[in-house]
């Protein structure tokens, strides 16, 4: 068992050093292509180690995880599994499902949560024990058996043929809304001009330029998650992403704030292919 640990260890530490030895991005053609591996870290669970399902986020610290593993966590613990800060008497309080990270993260590794999915299951199936990811799911299933019990068997399947039709169209409808509500959005760092208050006060706030500063996402997506993004590139300067400051037209957005909220509240009309601009920066604290 020992001997299995510290071989995966040694695993893991020869991929980060080949990570560290080849590119991160490259241009082919006229694309920038660039390499999801290294957005990893920000679209895995710390609990579980695995993409995020349901995603669910500490308000107090903006840590995400799995919500079944997070549950978990909180029932004997009272700190954030990630950076440990104190999460009160109620920690299940402030937790928040976070659909738009999860619809990010579903955009960015849309085979990658298909192929996750099925291993767990594969890793729970031979060792013969729940999945701890499908037991809200079953609930449900026993409730219908036990209520249809008496049907024919008939009955039974016209029923189940009248549920698929209705869950694929509401699929669709969810899938055209979702489409409807898609925005797009670059990210430019922020240029000081001339001599700028924090200039004045000798701050250096300015970032480097984003390899990928180009998304298309759901309208739902809020600051905090462009933030995410952002951060995500900018691993060498090694800020939180509180750290860093988004900018439209020269005014700071709030981190709840949503791009479908930011479109209203500005009156911007949005044009499928010219997408919002943000500008960022680093918060310099005195
Ligand atoms: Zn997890
Ligand atoms: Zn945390």
């Amino acid at each position: 068992m020992s001997n299995k640990k510290s071989k995966k260890r040694k695993d893991r530490g020869k991929e980060e050093k080949e990570e560290k030895e080849e590119e991160i991005c490259w241009i082919e053609g006229r694309n920038l292509v660039f390499k999801r591996r290294h957005f990893n870290k920000f679209f895995t669970c710390g609990l579980c180690e695995g993409y995020l399902r349901e995603a669910h986020t500490i308000r107090e610290c903006l840590h995400s995880f799995c919500k079944s593993c997070i549950l978990k966590y909180l029932q004997t613990k009272k700190t954030c599994p990630t950076c440990s800060v104190d999460l009160g008497v109620h920690p299940q309080r402030l937790l928040k499902f976070d659909r738009a990270l999860q619809q990010l993260q579903d955009k960015v590794y849309p085979e990658a949560k298909k192929e996750d999915e099925r291993r767990e299951a594969e890793f729970f199936k031979e060792r013969g024990e729940p999945n701890p990811h499908e037991e809200e799911e079953r609930p449900k299933k026993k409730l219908k058996t036990s209520q249809d019990g008496e049907e024919t068997n008939e009955g039974d399947e016209k029923e189940k043929e009248k549920e698929q039709e209705k869950a694929k169209e509401l699929a669709d409808k969810e899938r055209k809304e979702q489409e409807k509500k898609s925005v797009s959005f670059q990210c430019l760092p922020y240029k000081e001009e001339g001599k700028g208050k924090e200039k004045g006060k000798g701050k250096d706030t300015s970032l480097p330029a984003l390899a990928k500063n180009f998304i298309n996402t759901s309208a739902d997506v809020s600051i905090k998650h462009v933030k995410k993004f952002i951060n995500s590139q900018l691993k060498g300067e090694g800020l939180k992403d509180g750290d860093i400051e988004i900018l439209y037209q020269g005014a700071t957005m709030g981190a709840e704030h949503t791009l479908e909220y930011i479109i209203r509240t500005y009156g911007i009309v949005y044009k499928r292919n010219e997408p919002l601009t943000f500008h960022y920066r680093k918060i310099v604290y005195e």
